[in-house]
């Protein structure tokens, strides 16, 4: 890796920290490799940027590489995106709440639907503002969290259908989010004759068999047979480079596009058990620690108020032993870590999240 610690008194002096270093380059080129492998089955790809909050710069870079929808699932990001003049097709992920009908007709081109009261209203407020809104039905196969149960897709349909300035474009599934159900050959052809069934009984085109995310990587590369499928809604692997049932990294990507960095702000020798009468701590918890006898002891200037500690690997050879709200301790091992100096870290994507919706951390464009 490159920049892990720089010299103290340097690094603070040139940065604003924390921060999180955002390489675009190699999110294009992750992008790039992933339209073209899924393009060669057939399947195209909308890009999803909530994992960045509906960064303007990646928006951008996506539709640059020729992702032509962006798929989000907040409303806020969609409409700043729109309002930037982001040239895409804009796609709500997240079911709309009832609350906020009018905004997601304003702001999304399509968005993914399971409950016919919110079609409904969507519906009349399409209608209200003279336009046509586009939906993909949502239909539940395993995972268990949003879509129609299977034996129910009749009556949603026909109902649909009654209601002008409505559009169904597709129908779709999600997985691995709630329930870590795999998306397999068995899903994907459920879902394809689910389709299938829907396009003749009611001579619809249905343009989108949107098959999942970037859990169907497996599924995808361990056939020919995409059926049906011919969308998939893409975020953690253009941007972390990996797939989601194991994480593993995908040949040919980058896994390191996003690096956050946090300065020290205490550095000592200390034991490395607390000392005294042992209560709760800051989140509720009684920690547990272990006898290694003295330590150096390194605090970094964040905690669980700017980042999910939890999902920060460190390209040092050091250990997060504990966090409150804005601290994180560090064992700092072998590492002569002192007051000033920059720690970098990789990220899954629940930092990754984090730190992108974090006020407190800047973002630096590479
Ligand atoms: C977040 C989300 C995605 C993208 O998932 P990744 O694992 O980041 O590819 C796709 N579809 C829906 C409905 C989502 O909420």
């Amino acid at each position: 890796m490159n920049l892990t610690v720089e010299p103290p008194k340097q690094l603070y002096l040139k940065h604003k920290m924390p921060k999180i270093e955002i390489n675009l380059s190699k999110i294009a080129h992750n992008a790039r490799m992933l339209k073209s492998m899924y393009q060669s089955k057939g399947i195209h790809i909308m890009g999803v940027t909530k994992g960045v909050c509906g960064s303007l710069e990646i928006a951008n870079l996506l539709v640059d590489q020729g992702i032509s929808q962006l798929g989000d699932s907040k409303i806020e990001n969609l409409k700043r995106m729109k309002e930037a003049g982001v040239q895409a097709e804009f796609v709500l992920l997240r079911t709309p709440a009832l609350s906020e009908i009018e905004a997601v007709v304003d702001y999304a081109d399509i968005s993914l639907n399971s409950e016919l009261e919110v079609i409904q209203r969507l519906s009349e407020c399409a209608l209200e503002k003279n336009t046509v809104h586009k939906i993909i039905l949502m239909i539940e196969l395993g995972d268990l969290r949003e879509g129609v149960m299977p034996d129910q897709l009749d009556r949603y349909i026909q109902s649909i259908l009654q209601l002008r300035g409505i559009e169904v474009v597709g129908v779709g599934a999600n997985f691995a989010c709630f329930g870590g159900v795999k998306p397999d050959a068995k899903k994907m052809n459920t879902l394809s004759h689910l389709a299938s069934e829907i396009r003749n009984r009611y001579h619809l085109s249905l343009p989108f068999i949107s098959g999942g995310n970037s859990a169907n990587y497996n599924w995808f590369t361990s056939t020919e047979q995409m059926g049906e499928i011919n969308q998939l809604r893409i975020g953690e692997s253009i941007l972390l480079g990996q797939e989601t049932l194991s994480r593993t990294p995908i040949p040919g990507l980058y896994t390191d596009a996003f690096t956050f960095y946090s300065e020290v702000i205490e550095s000592k020798i200390k034991p490395s058990v607390p000392y005294g009468e042992i209560a709760q701590n800051a989140l509720g918890f009684y920690p547990e620690f272990e006898e290694k006898g003295n330590i150096r002891h390194a605090i970094l200037g964040v905690g669980i108020q700017d980042v999910l500690v939890g999902g920060l690997t460190s390209l040092l050879d050091v250990n997060i032993i504990g966090f409150s709200s804005d601290h994180t301790v560090l064992d700092a091992k072998k590492v002569d870590l002192q007051v000033g100096d920059a720690v970098a870290f990789n990220l899954n994507y629940g930092a990754l999240l984090s730190l992108m919706t974090s006020s407190t951390v800047s973002k630096e464009y590479v």
